[in-house]
């Protein structure tokens, strides 16, 4: 294959990039983990999670990717025949719900278009009429990274508290966190889940939950097995050391401890003001080309369109993994592709992690580069709609 000259733009939706502040923190010998100053990087680094998830619950980390930490929600909040109302959101919910089945969960779909928001009222309604109490948790990603939208935790939260319902609320982070607003307390939220690669802008490789005291309690009746995912064996450490079920991932917690002091000199809301305005100058740009038939946003709610990735219909005819793949090959930006039912009909921009102005419009000026010179119909002045934006923003 020829050289590309010059840096791949990362533009999936995770892995993102890594800050060199971050790699440089990776760049030192292991150490004892069971050292003192081992201790003091953990508390740290849960300190620093417990504020951006803005929780006082406890946080438990692993190495894994997300999914063990969807793993490890199930397991230890669930007993073998429970049932989990799995809100239906895209491609994301749907494997957290083929991995219900996998442990003997009951999983019962809250049905839902996967260009549209779920409606909290529509979980109101539904555990309204769960008269017998059978559904023992409401799951919901938060952001669906297949299809760019976000989900109203706050309005979930409120809605199963209205009802007076037992279930506990556990929702996918993985896309989210750090990225947009997550209040895990304040929302009614029992369990968190995310993972390292995305928002906070570490190698894949550990999975975070946080649980609050419902959730902790919980695990005392679940009887589904678990082990290495065990809250109970990982946060029962000597004075609140986490205890891990095999050696502790040292040098990504050198990262974490790193990504999380750059999230906070930024500031949390100004990380969340960045993306939001990345990802509006993207949206103003996919607009732009859609007025002349071509590429339009695959979201049908404006008001739920994610600020971390942004999932695009490509016009009827043109394969969306086709223009992908020569964007790659020829201009050396990645781009993420359509998940399940979406392959092929949704190319997608991830605008989270560290990323700035530069960085997202060289991605959108590459994107209209391509689309005409691989002929696909769009209107003009995409790439000039986002710097309209951005420099009035
Ligand atoms: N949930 C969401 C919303 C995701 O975006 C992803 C991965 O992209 C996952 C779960 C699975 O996480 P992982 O690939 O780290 O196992």
């Amino acid at each position: 294959m020829a050289r590309l000259a010059g840096r791949q733009f990362l533009n999936i939706p995770g892995p993102t990039n890594i800050p060199d502040r971050i790699l440089q923190a990776m760049h030192r010998p292991a150490l004892d983990f069971m050292t003192p100053e081992f201790f003091e990087i953990q508390v740290e680094c849960r300190d620093n999670l417990k504020k951006v998830m803005k929780t006082t619950g406890e946080v438990m980390i692993y190495a894994s990717s997300g999914h063990g930490s969807w793993e490890a929600a199930m397991a230890n909040i669930c007993s073998p025949g429970d049932t989990v109302l799995m809100c239906e959101t895209g491609r994301f919910s749907e494997s957290w719900g083929e991995m219900c089945k996998a442990f003997g969960l009951q999983v019962e779909i809250l049905e839902n278009p996967w260009d549209r928001a779920i409606d909290p009222n529509r979980v109101e309604a539904r555990l309204r009429a769960d008269k017998a109490g059978t559904i023992k948790a409401v799951a919901v990603v938060h952001n669906e990274t297949s299809t760019g939208l976000t989900h109203d935790i706050a309005g979930i939260g409120a809605a199963i508290r209205a009802t007076g319902h037992p279930a506990l609320l556990i929702v996918d982070t993985i896309s989210s966190l750090a990225s947009m607003d997550f209040r895990m307390d304040e929302w009614g939220v029992d369990v968190a889940v995310a993972g390292s690669q995305k928002g906070l802008m570490l190698p894949v490789g550990l999975g975070i939950s946080a649980a609050s005291d419902k959730a902790l309690e919980a695990t005392r009746t679940a009887k589904l097995p678990r082990k290495y995912y065990d809250w109970n064996e990982i946060k029962t450490g000597d004075h609140g050391r986490l205890r891990f079920a095999g050696t502790a991932p040292s040098h990504l917690f050198f990262a974490m401890r790193e990504g999380l002091r750059l999230l906070l000199e930024e500031g949390l809301d100004q990380v969340f003001a960045r993306h939001h305005r990345l990802a509006e100058a993207t949206r103003r740009a996919v607009r732009a080309w859609g007025r002349g038939n071509g590429p339009t946003l695959f979201g049908k709610d404006d008001h739920a369109l994610s600020n971390s990735v942004t999932a695009i219909q490509m016009p009827a005819g043109f394969d969306a993994n086709a223009f992908r793949g020569k964007v790659l090959s020829e201009t050396n930006v990645a781009l993420g592709g359509g998940l399940s039912r979406l392959s092929g009909k949704v190319f997608r921009i991830g605008h989270l992690g560290d990323l700035n102005e530069p960085m997202i419009l060289g991605c959108l000026a590459t994107v209209e580069l391509q689309l005409k010179r691989q002929g696909i119909p769009h209107g003009p002045g995409g790439v000039d709609a986002a710097v309209e934006y951005l420099a009035g923003a």
